[in-house]
């Protein structure tokens, strides 16, 4: 018997409302089908517009599909009776941590969804500690989140939710507000939480660089998903990247040179320390 999907969409469509207008609007998500299996690590790719948030944010009942269905671990998420569960289930960091940092002391900041939630205070505690580990923060525990750098507020924000011990997180351009350093330390903490606690990873972004280690990628265009596949197979195809107004980052050209060169790369080399390595062996 095969397992259910973690997050299934069936024939999702979904069009935001003009208040006001006449004008025809495009449906931001069209006929999209997706089944996200549990444990894996998914990239949503697109340039901006073509629906990766409004897809994101069908995962955990932030929006509900027109017609068509989602359905997270099972539960519709049209039914009002699962939206809590779904969202404990699905848990989300987006591009400005600030909007999700409620307290004035790092660790009131993680304990405070426990807490709401009515978690004993011993368990309260246990979890702070352990989400404030996991995301390397435990260090700066009693800390203002004001004194913290970008990327240190986003890891706050991915602790906070980490204690809820959801199944799967969702990060919609969750670095795209921070420098290239911060950046990469998210991307890699993203993988850390997925190989150390087998978490799900719905990774949104519209850089191709941050994706190369992703177990599939699934690339979107007005509503849809236009391309899926692994990382080696998606970015065989720069040209196409192009035309769907991604940037293709230069160790991918320079992958292709190499080989169009006659130079033997496996085909999972992207990355410019991948090549270096291979190129060095
Ligand atoms: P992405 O995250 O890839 O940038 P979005 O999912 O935010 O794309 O947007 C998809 C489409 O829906 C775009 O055409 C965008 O203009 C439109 N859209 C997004 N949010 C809203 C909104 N709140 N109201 C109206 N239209 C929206
Ligand atoms: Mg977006």
């Amino acid at each position: 018997m095969s397992e259910i999907p973690l997050i299934d969409f069936q024939r999702v469509t979904y069009t935001y409302r003009q208040v006001g207008t006449e004008e025809r609007v495009e449906p931001a998500l069209e006929d999209l089908q997706l089944q996200v299996r549990a444990g894996e690590y998914l990239a949503v790719l697109g340039h901006n517009g073509s629906g990766k948030s409004t897809l994101a944010r069908h995962c955990n009942a932030l929006l509900t599909p027109d017609s068509g269905r989602v359905l997270v671990t099972g539960m519709d998420t049209r039914e009002q009776g699962y939206q809590k569960r779904i969202r404990e289930t699905v848990g989300m960091i987006f591009q400005q941590p600030d909007n999700q940092i409620i307290a004035t002391i790092v660790e009131d900041d993680v304990a405070w969804g426990l807490a709401v939630r009515g978690f004993p205070a011993q368990e309260i505690a246990e979890r702070v500690t352990a989400s404030l580990e996991a995301v390397g923060l435990a260090h700066l525990r009693k800390q203002s989140p004001q004194r913290l750098s970008g990327g240190q507020r986003q890891r706050l924000a991915i602790a906070s939710v980490l204690a809820l011990r959801p199944r799967c997180i969702i990060a919609d351009e969750a670095t795209s507000q921070l420098d290239p350093l911060s950046r990469q330390e998210i991307v890699r903490l993203l993988h850390s939480l997925h190989r150390a606690y087998g978490l799900t990873i719905i990774h949104v972004t519209h850089l191709l660089e941050e994706v190369m280690e992703a177990e599939r990628i699934l690339v979107m265009e007005q509503g849809h998903i236009l391309m899926e596949g692994r990382p080696e197979e998606i970015f065989a195809d720069l040209e196409r990247l192009r035309a769907l107004k991604l940037v293709v980052p230069e160790s991918l050209e320079l992958a292709a040179l190499l080989r169009a060169a006659g130079l033997p790369l496996a085909p999972g080399t992207l990355s410019a320390q991948a090549i270096a390595r291979e190129v060095a062996s």
